[in-house]
């Protein structure tokens, strides 16, 4: 494995030392001494993917694996989502149902500084995985612009200084609408052109000061000489490297920028399968090289970097705990939804007692999807007298901590003057 990304190096970097068959793949960094070194580590398309079906514990070991390269390079780490980081298909239960929350604690918790946004990052309406969540990174993305108020949606970068180096990275989005899957969802937003999106906001980054600047873009390739990857660093200038994601498939080569400049381009893999590392090495004259991989993680290696298939998973515990209490509430509220009993709803002529609560803690709110005759707290309007029989759904939202699980009633309303024992 080594072999065939050594070649793809883009540079040799002379502080590099390279263990082969696990081990520390990097030598200890030592903040201020000689050459800087940058490591960014990229999460891309987890997809949710806390855990998965039979409970592998993907976050968890992949949390190890991010505290233990962290201690590598304490000074210099960056850790980065590259988009998808919380929908898509086959998202598990944990994630779904806490609308991406669980996933943002987690990643709080790998001390990520930063994501791009993905096409996936829209599937629940794109202010959810914003607006009132435990994130505690910014999102940011050049090229996503609302329609309303033909501005921004995100900052364009953020400028991070690591072991006194200012590095500015820069978020962008696919152009590709068709890739926007949920209808309805990408609306409101006009996606422009990659390249010059980035190209203004790397100008910009430089003029504040950014001495390095890579743009972090959900974007994929075909193959590893072309697809719509190629195309965005074909327009760039002044971007030193580009991280994608989007592909599902891993990639580790240069590709030429607007200036013909060959520039470092590195993919992923998927739902925890790897992480993206790029190592950047600033020299005393300032000029940079890279040393960039992918970190597999899908292994049953009990040593680092540890596998989450291992019959003795090494995890975080900081990680684990959060994944351990978002399970808790999921139980919770579903243990309290399937409390709730309304009695028989089938002919309803007094007003229907909802309850507030459960009794594993949940809040329960109702939404009534006829309030003219069923309020939202359960008062009843019978239909007049000699009228036809009204049958409406009441929800009930069932939310403890992060978790939401719904169930609904059908209800139908007597009119005024039919007598029912109730
Ligand atoms: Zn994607």
């Amino acid at each position: 494995m080594f072999t065939r990304e050594a070649k793809r190096w883009v540079a040799t970097a002379t502080v590099l030392t390279l263990i082969v068959g696990g081990g520390l793949p990097f030598k200890k960094v030592e903040a201020g001494a000689g050459p800087k070194v940058i490591d960014i580590l990229q999460i891309p398309d987890f997809h949710g993917k806390l855990i998965d079906d039979e409970n592998h514990p993907i976050a968890a070991v992949m949390g190890k694996n991010i505290e233990e390269l962290k201690n590598n390079n304490p000074a210099g780490t960056l850790v980065l989502g590259g988009g998808d980081n919380y929908a898509g298909r086959y998202v598990p239960e944990i994630s779904e149902l806490t609308r991406g929350a669980a996933v943002m604690r987690v990643f709080n918790a790998f001390g990520m500084e930063a994501s791009t946004v993905g096409n996936h990052e829209f599937d629940w309406g794109l202010e959810t995985i914003y607006k009132n969540v435990p994130a505690q990174y910014p999102l940011l993305a050049a090229n996503i612009y609302s329609r309303a108020t033909g501005k921004r949606v995100f900052e364009p970068y953020k400028i991070f200084k690591k072991d006194g180096v200012k590095i500015a990275i820069v978020g962008a989005a696919t152009e590709d609408y068709t890739q926007y899957e949920v209808p309805g969802t990408i609306d409101a937003y006009e996606l422009k052109d990659i390249a010059s999106e980035v190209n203004a906001a790397a100008a910009d980054a430089r003029a504040k000061g950014a001495e390095i600047v890579v743009a972090n873009i959900h974007e994929e390739h075909d193959t590893d000489t072309n697809g719509r990857i190629f195309d965005a660093v074909a327009g760039l200038k002044g971007v030193d490297a580009v991280l994608g994601a989007h592909a599902h498939r891993d990639l580790n080569t240069t590709a030429k920028d607007a200036n013909g400049n060959n520039i470092p381009l590195l993919i992923g893999r998927d739902r925890g399968q790897n992480i993206v590392h790029m190592q950047i090495t600033v020299a005393a004259d300032k000029s940079l090289s890279f040393a960039n991989e992918q970190i597999p993680i899908k292994t049953e290696s009990g040593v680092f970097p540890y596998g989450w298939l291992a019959a003795q998973p090494v995890i975080s515990t900081n990680v684990q705990a959060i994944i351990d209490d978002e399970l808790a509430d999921i139980a919770a509220a579903k243990a309290d939804k399937i409390a709730i009993d309304l009695g028989p709803v089938s002919e309803v002529t007094k007003n229907i007692k909802l309850p507030s609560k459960g009794a594993n803690g949940s809040k329960i709110q109702w939404i009534s999807s006829n309030p003219n005759v069923i309020e939202n707290n359960g008062h009843v309007r019978r239909p007049a007298k000699g009228s036809e029989d009204v049958t409406l759904t009441l929800t009930a939202m069932v939310t403890k901590g992060d978790a939401t699980v719904t169930q609904s009633f059908s209800v139908t309303v007597k009119p005024k003057g039919v007598k029912v024992d109730q």
